[in-house]
Order: C-alpha cells, then sequence, then structure tokens
C-alpha cells in the first residue's frame, strides 16, 4: 500500500471495481492474477491506496459462468478520468481479456467507480459507473472500505446503495466474503 509522501502529488481520488471469473495465464488461481493485477495498477501516476476484502460473488446478470472473485481499490491518481480508464483498458489486456459478447466471461475487469465528486457522462465514460446500484459486487465493498462514500447523482451514502440493494435482491446475487 502507498505511503502518505508518495500519495501527496496524486491529487484526484477514485475508486475501481475489480473482477474476474477466469484464471489469467501464468496464474494458478484466480486470487493470485486478481493480486497481480493489483500491482499493475500502482505506477508513477496511481498509488493504491486501500483495498477492500476479496468477494465471491455470482455472474449479474445470472448465468452459469463460474463465480467471480471481485474487490473495491481506493486510489490516488495524477491522471484525468479518461487517462485512467486508458490505463486501466491496458491492463485489461495485458491480462488476456478478450472482448466478445457483453458480460462475457473475463480474465479481468476494471471499472471506475467513482472520480472525485463528479458526475461524468462522455462517449467512453459514466462516472459514477452506471450501474453499480443494482450490484452487491460492487456495493458490498464498497461499503466495507468507504460506507460514508456519498454518491455525487442520487446523493446517498454507499451504505445506504447497499441496503436498498439488498432490499430488492431475489437471492440471486450470490456475494460472500472470500476465505483463503
Ligand atoms: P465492460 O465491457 O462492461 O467493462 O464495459 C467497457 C466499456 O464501458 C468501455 O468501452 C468503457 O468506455 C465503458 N465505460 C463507461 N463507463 C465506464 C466506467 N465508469 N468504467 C469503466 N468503463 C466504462
Amino acid at each position: 500500500m502507498a505511503s502518505a509522501s508518495q500519495l501527496s502529488h496524486l491529487p484526484h481520488q477514485a475508486f475501481i471495481g475489480i473482477g474476474s471469473n477466469l484464471i489469467a495465464e501464468g496464474f494458478d488461481n484466480l486470487h493470485l492474477s486478481l493480486s497481480a493485477a493489483v500491482q499493475q495498477i500502482g505506477c508513477a501516476d496511481v498509488a493504491v491506496a486501500g483495498q477492500s476484502s476479496w468477494y465471491v460473488t455470482s455472474a449479474v446478470p445470472v448465468s452459469d459462468q463460474p463465480d467471480y472473485l471481485n474487490a473495491v481499490l481506493d486510489i490516488r491518481t495524477a491522471f484525468e478520468a479518461e487517462q485512467l480508464l486508458d490505463h486501466l483498458q491496458q491492463i485489461e489486456l495485458q491480462f488476456g481479456r478478450i472482448r466478445t459478447v457483453r458480460n462475457a466471461a473475463r480474465t479481468l475487469d476494471l471499472d471506475i467507480i467513482s472520480f472525485d465528486d463528479e458526475v461524468i457522462a462522455t462517449d467512453r465514460l459514466d462516472v459514477p459507473h452506471l450501474r453499480m446500484h443494482e450490484r452487491k459486487f460492487v456495493l458490498y465493498p464498497l461499503a466495507e472500505l468507504a460506507a460514508n462514500w456519498r454518491d455525487p447523482r442520487s446523493g446517498k451514502l454507499a451504505d445506504a446503495l447497499k441496503a436498498e440493494c439488498d432490499a430488492v435482491d431475489d437471492g440471486s446475487q450470490k456475494c460472500r466474503l472470500f476465505a483463503r
């Protein structure tokens, strides 16, 4: 994890969702390949300041894909939001993600959940992530890491979004702490 002096020159804060349900080539298990991806996110312009636990989650929408392992990272960065997306997409490629159909199984999925308290809507980016409110695999690790994070669109806290998601869940979204 980054030290306070490493973080001081990185003006922006973002939460990144990380997940996978396919082991990247060269690794023995999902946890190892995802941990290597977290290491890759750190660079001169990005420091990982915090990380949630890993969660075992079912695919959304429900399908017969293998379970995912998901977490949320708290990062500091000198990048603007689209530069950060470029950086994350390079890492997705590096870990062998092949884009096929939407919601296909993947070796690595990296999403910008939030960027400072900005609301961004461009051709490439919607931030905060548009579907985070309906996804336990985002809200559980986010609420663990930052229960008091406030969604700039709705004004709701991460904890409240998680409670709302739980209230409408029909039991199909598995999300439990990963035990190594
Ligand atoms: P996915 O296949 O679900 O990872 O979606 C990838 C696409 O979503 C990319 O083409 C991005 O440009 C777009 N996108 C829109 N908003 C976001 C976001 N907040 N984080 C990551 N990708 C995003």
